[in-house]
């Protein structure tokens, strides 16, 4: 498969080279920085909000939903372009991502006007609440209870690792709707405004240091949730989950190929045996990824990218980190040119970029659970 042959995508391409560099904010106005990844600054709002207008915020849309009809490769080229300048689409990536999209694939029409076009227009914020303090990796296992209750629902259970949630505005909710059933069938998915009565949030620093508060403990309450706010069939979030995690995970070997990418643009040391294996694995993920999107025999393949993806990452942070010697550790450090279009993580210490890449060996799955899908889905083992 040749992606950059095709004209069509090359033109796509340019066209976005183009749209950036006419709208980009400048860098005088863009002094406010996101303080997590719910937070969206005034000017990254307007940012986001051009893009939606103009069908270049998630292009795979239809244009009322901030898009541009454009096929996989456009998008991978979009995609491309942004990391190459080392830019951000939105600083909601998960409610962009991952929120707005499952709203678009099982939300009612009232929901995609009133929750995920306000979502992708910046104009209000959302964070994923599926992880539990007993429910992790195995999600199906969830909690937090639901009860019916004339017009709404009542909720009371806690919620954890909920990225942004101090920041948000709404949280996709994953809760137990039946209890009697098996476990994978009595859940449904809620969304609930942050600003309900009984529902607290406890932001919590991650092992990256104390500046870095993303992470949230949820509380509910007998919080009252409208009925109108349950997203997809009662008792039917199974569906909306792998869904939502279907959109987390199609295009992430991009993101760890981005990632690569700036460990190799920024080592402290760019030769030797592991700069060597860096640029092949950067090289194989790349190649791996466009076989994927060129249509994919058996879809556990993506756990493939999502696992080789996140552990390439770690090993290139964790050789950074050991080649730039003490200095590797100083906070804050300047270890990649700053650009006001994108997070501090990536000009962060080589120690923070290290630990860092756990997130990317955990969220979305772990390493363990991708090694279990492997084995089972791919090579036939038994269970
Ligand atoms: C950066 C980051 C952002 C996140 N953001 C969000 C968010 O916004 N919203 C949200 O809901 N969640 C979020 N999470 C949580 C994430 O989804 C969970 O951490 C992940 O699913 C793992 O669950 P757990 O932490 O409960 O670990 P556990 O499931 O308790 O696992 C603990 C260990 O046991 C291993 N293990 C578990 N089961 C098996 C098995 N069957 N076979 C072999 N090994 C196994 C795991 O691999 C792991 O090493 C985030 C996590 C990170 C790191």
């Amino acid at each position: 498969m040749k992606l950059t042959d095709d004209a069509e995508v090359e033109k796509f391409r340019a066209e976005f080279a183009a749209f950036l560099d006419a709208n980009l904010p400048a860098e005088t106005e863009a002094t406010e920085r996101p303080r997590s990844t719910s937070h969206i600054p005034e000017w990254a709002r307007r940012w986001q909000r051009k893009l939606f207008e103009a069908g270049w915020l998630v292009p795979g849309n239809p244009p009322e939903y901030g898009g541009r009809h454009a096929t996989l490769p456009q998008m991978v080229a979009h995609q491309e372009e942004l990391s190459r300048r080392r830019i951000y689409h939105s600083f909601n990536p998960q409610g962009v991502g991952i929120i707005a999209a499952s709203l678009l694939s099982f939300g009612t029409e009232e929901q995609k006007r009133r929750w995920a076009v306000p979502i992708l227009r910046a104009e209000i914020t959302a964070s994923l609440g599926m992880s539990e303090p007993g429910a992790g990796s195995d999600l199906a296992g969830l909690a937090t209870r639901a009860v019916a209750d004339g017009d709404h629902f009542v909720v009371n259970g806690q919620k954890v690792w909920t990225s942004g949630a101090h920041d948000a505005d709404v949280l996709l909710t994953f809760v137990r709707t039946d209890p009697d059933a098996p476990k994978h069938k009595g859940i449904s998915v809620l969304l609930i405004p942050t600003a309900t009565e009984g529902v607290t949030r406890r932001p919590f620093a991650s092992i990256n240091g104390a500046h870095d508060t993303d992470f949230n403990e949820v509380f509910f309450n007998d919080a009252e949730v409208p009925k109108e706010n349950l997203v997809g069939p009662l008792n039917e979030g199974w569906r909306v989950a792998n869904g939502s995690l279907g959109h987390e995970r199609t295009m992430l070997w991009l993101g760890y190929v981005e990632w690569m990418d700036d460990v190799i643009r920024d080592s402290p040391c760019p030769h030797g045996e592991w700069y060597a294996d860096l640029l092949m694995d950067r090289q194989a993920l790349r190649l791996l990824g466009y076989q994927q999107l060129s249509g994919t025999r058996n879809p556990a393949e993506v756990s493939v990218l999502k696992l080789f993806g996140s552990e390439a990452v770690q090993r290139a942070t964790l050789h950074a980190l050991e080649a730039g010697g003490a200095e590797s550790l100083l906070h804050p450090a300047q270890t990649g040119p700053y650009s006001h279009m994108s997070m501090e993580s990536s000009w962060a210490s080589w120690f923070e970029r290290y630990t860092r890449s756990f997130g990317g060996t955990i969220a979305g799955g772990t390493s363990e659970i991708q090694r279990n899908i492997i084995a089972e889905r791919i090579l036939g083992l038994p269970r």
